[in-house]
């Protein structure tokens, strides 16, 4: 068990912790989702209640290590300030006397996030020197940034080396609990939903969760390369033509583990990809379904849909990770809200929603509220499904 936020005294001291502060901003500059600021309020207020001196460190974008006010977090910090009740201040650098200054500054139980630390090259590549200057502005570190948990950078896993006492905050303990010990003895039965674009990308998630699983579920693009691999006409359809082999792999593990794996019966094409494109379904696959040459499989079928989300009815467990469609283009949205809304309604299982475009997708049909966790973590998430250990969490004391 990793040292949490619960388990410090934060009182009177300088709590140097990692936030995702990595937020959607317009053309003006005006934050459009502050969904990863408020996510962090939990943490931030636990330490200020308790009488700490809190420091935000966090990334925003891509400024490939320089100065570039376009991805200054000095909007985050407004809005921050209009969030909590506690002082939040800014320092308009991350290291070095400015950072320091205002570090001395600062009261117990008020805030201060410090500028980009992706303005320096040094954060990316982990250099010493720069963690060392970090870790020199806190007294205790907390990481609570899940989404940059699996990357080995100066604020998520170097400044760990110079500071004593590391701990996680909640969101990152709620993650843990989730997607990882909620899932060593799951509820039964156990169903695991894929979808996405490529079956490449969430192959190690399915060997990993083959011997754990009771089903899985797969839509999105990644069914394309499937019914492929099985000799099925698939048109123009997105599908990986290398990845039929470990498609006819996959199939046939599953079935001497006795796991079941729904394909989807039936597939929606269009000729384009475009927003109201006329569309039509195919017939079952099993009895002479196919996409005709110039059409490309965008969604999954009605009979698809219908026997997904009795799978996912009775389920104990569901883990949701990619869309079953293209569903950012209107009416290709149409598996992925079914099957959005199968696991919202089912209100007796653990519903757990793997980070990225399934939490878009949930969000965007208003099923969110009803999981019973969205993962803050793309890549992250995955990762852990994988089973694999996060630097940013290894690096944190063991309890
Ligand atoms: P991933 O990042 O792997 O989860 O993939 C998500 C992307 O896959 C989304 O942008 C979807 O639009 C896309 N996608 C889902 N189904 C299909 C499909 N049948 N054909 C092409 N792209 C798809």
């Amino acid at each position: 068990m990793k040292l949490s936020i619960r388990d410090i005294d934060p009182a009177g001291k300088r709590v140097l912790m990692r936030v995702d502060f990595n937020v959607p901003l317009n053309d003006e500059g005006n934050i459009t989702d502050d969904t990863r600021i408020t996510a962090a309020i939990p943490s931030i207020e636990h330490l200020t209640n308790a009488g700490g001196k809190v420091i935000l460190m966090s990334h925003l974008g891509r400024p490939k290590g320089e100065k570039n006010p376009k991805y200054s977090l000095k909007p985050a910090a407004d809005r921050l300030g209009e969030l909590i009740s506690a002082p939040v201040k800014f320092a308009e650098d991350c290291v070095g006397e400015v950072a320091e200054a205002a570090v001395a500054d600062l009261k117990d139980g008020e805030v201060l996030l410090l500028e980009n630390v992706r303005f320096y090259a040094e954060e990316e590549k982990n250099e010493a020197e720069f963690s060392k200057k970090l870790a020199s502005l806190g007294d205790i570190y907390v990481n609570d940034a899940f989404g940059t948990a699996h990357r080995a950078h100066a604020s998520t896993a170097g400044v760990t080396e110079y500071i004593d006492t590391c701990a996680m905050g909640f969101l990152i303990e709620k993650e843990l609990e989730f997607l990882v010990t909620k899932l060593e003895e799951p509820k039964r039965p156990f169903v695991v939903i894929m979808g996405g674009a490529k079956v490449s990308d969430k192959i190690e998630v399915l060997n990993r969760l083959m011997d754990k699983a009771d089903a899985f579920i797969i839509g999105g693009a990644m069914a394309n390369t499937f019914r492929l691999a099985q000799g099925y006409e698939i048109g123009n359809s997105l599908a990986e033509k290398d990845k039929t082999e470990l498609a006819l792999k996959i199939l046939k593990t599953a079935e001497e583990n006795n796991t079941e794996f729904l394909l989807p019966a039936d597939t929606r094409y269009a000729a384009e990809f475009a927003d109201d494109a006329p569309t039509a379904v195919t017939a079952p696959w099993e009895d002479g379904g196919a996409i005709p040459a110039d059409q490309e499989g965008i969604d999954i079928g009605d009979k698809a849909i219908e026997e997904f989300a009795a799978k996912i009815a009775e389920a104990g467990t569901v883990v949701w990770n990619g869309p079953m469609g293209v569903f950012e283009k209107r009416g290709f949205d149409i598996g992925t809200k079914a099957v959005g809304e199968a696991i919202a309604n089912n209100t007796e299982a653990v519903t757990i929603v793997g980070g990225g475009d399934s939490v878009t997708a949930a969000n965007q049909f208003g099923f969110g509220e009803k999981m019973d966790h969205m993962s803050t973590g793309g890549g992250a998430s995955l990762e852990l499904l994988e089973g694999k250990e996060l630097p940013g969490i290894a690096a944190l004391d063991d309890k």
